[in-house]
């Protein structure tokens, strides 16, 4: 794939690659910390294109740059700023490198993407209201799989209360997830892979599924095939619930998804309280005889605001976040199922 020519773009001045930094510098991934870098400039050029076809006048954020390959690519784009946050300070010299030809556009934050608050890589004056398009602000990132699942969690949270970067508006997110995990976010009622991800991502976010990165493309290859995803948050969640509250939800009804939903539905809900579980089936208008993996997203959300309204009636049921066996419930709950008082948590 060659870069459009008619777009603008800024060639960085010759300097070493960042293969050519990695020996420099003597620095060799970690295989415990997944760092499989991406140093073919035809696929990161691939990459940033998926986040816009012109980065003119976008603040951008790259998490994990490790030693600046899409960095790179992002910077030739011509974008307004770039911050970019790494955690292995082994990178920070090849970031640098990076940085001194980028014309004072580009900033490197030595920290942790899971502690780190954006919002502050992004000026506030461009924040878009949530129903307007997206304002000029990019995320991308390639990061280890460990990180990017919290990672992309914690962004659900931040979308469905609408904080943390996503008080500035819809921010999209260029992301790489293994494909296996592509496939469970976009998977549809009845698929094999449909989950709990599935359920949370589709209601929050609009997920485009870009590319493949073949395993083999990345130094070191990891086992796996990877895939691009651009996410961008939706106007209106069909579920207007926080993340937490739907996830707790569609975790216990996904718990044995091939299997009537009422057994899975039942572990919410303390033993000997079959009352309460005949309530969520019957104001949810759910069939307790559907298997889990054939509900829709709406019936979850029927499911939730069912939910909702008898936890707001019965103390301690909130409390509990386990799911399957019901030793939760001796701390919470009598014999009978009835809440216990709890005075300390
Ligand atoms: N972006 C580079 C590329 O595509 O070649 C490096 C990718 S490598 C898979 C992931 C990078 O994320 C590494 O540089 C690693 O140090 C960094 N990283 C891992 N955990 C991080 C965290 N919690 N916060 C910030 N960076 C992190």
């Amino acid at each position: 794939l060659q870069l459009n020519h008619d777009l603008p773009t800024q060639a960085i001045p010759p300097m070493p690659t960042s293969s050519e930094l990695l020996k420099m510098y003597n620095v060799r991934a970690r295989k415990q910390l997944s760092q499989n870098f991406l140093l073919d400039p035809l696929i990161t050029n691939r990459f940033v294109l998926c986040g816009a076809k012109d980065l003119a006048g976008h603040h951008v954020c790259e998490v994990g740059p490790g030693p600046g390959p899409i960095t790179r690519s992002i910077l030739q784009r011509k974008p307004e700023r770039l911050t970019v946050v790494e955690k292995d300070h082994r990178f920070l010299p090849m970031l640098k490198y990076v940085a001194d030809v980028s014309n004072d556009r580009m900033t490197i934050v030595h920290g942790d993407i899971l502690k780190y608050d954006l919002s502050q890589c992004f000026p506030q004056e461009l924040a878009k209201d949530w129903h307007k398009a997206s304002p000029p602000f990019i995320v991308f990132g390639n990061l280890p799989f460990n990180v990017s699942l919290p990672l992309i969690f914690k962004w659900f949270e931040q979308i469905s209360r609408k904080d943390g970067m996503f008080k500035l508006g819809r921010i999209p997110l260029v992301l790489t997830f293994q494909r296996e995990v592509v496939e469970r976010f976009l998977a549809q009622t009845g698929d094999k892979q449909r989950c709990r991800l599935s359920v949370s991502a589709q209601n929050f976010c609009d997920i485009d599924y870009k590319f493949i990165i073949a395993g083999g493309s990345f130094v070191p290859p990891p086992k796996v095939e990877v895939g691009v995803v651009k996410i961008v948050p939706k106007k209106t969640f069909d579920i207007n619930l926080p993340f937490k509250k739907i996830d707790y939800v569609v975790k216990h009804t996904m718990h044995r998804k091939s299997k009537y939903c009422k057994h899975s539905v039942k572990t919410m809900f303390p033993p000997k309280r079959s009352d309460l579980v005949d309530e969520i089936f019957r104001k949810s208008g759910v069939d307790p005889l559907t298997r889990s993996n054939e509900l829709e997203n709406l019936h979850f959300r029927d499911l939730c605001y069912a939910y909702e309204e008898i936890a707001d009636r019965i103390p301690n049921l909130r409390k509990v976040d386990t799911y399957g066996e019901n030793e939760w419930s001796k701390t919470y709950f009598d014999a009978n199922g009835n809440a216990k008082d709890v005075l300390f948590e």
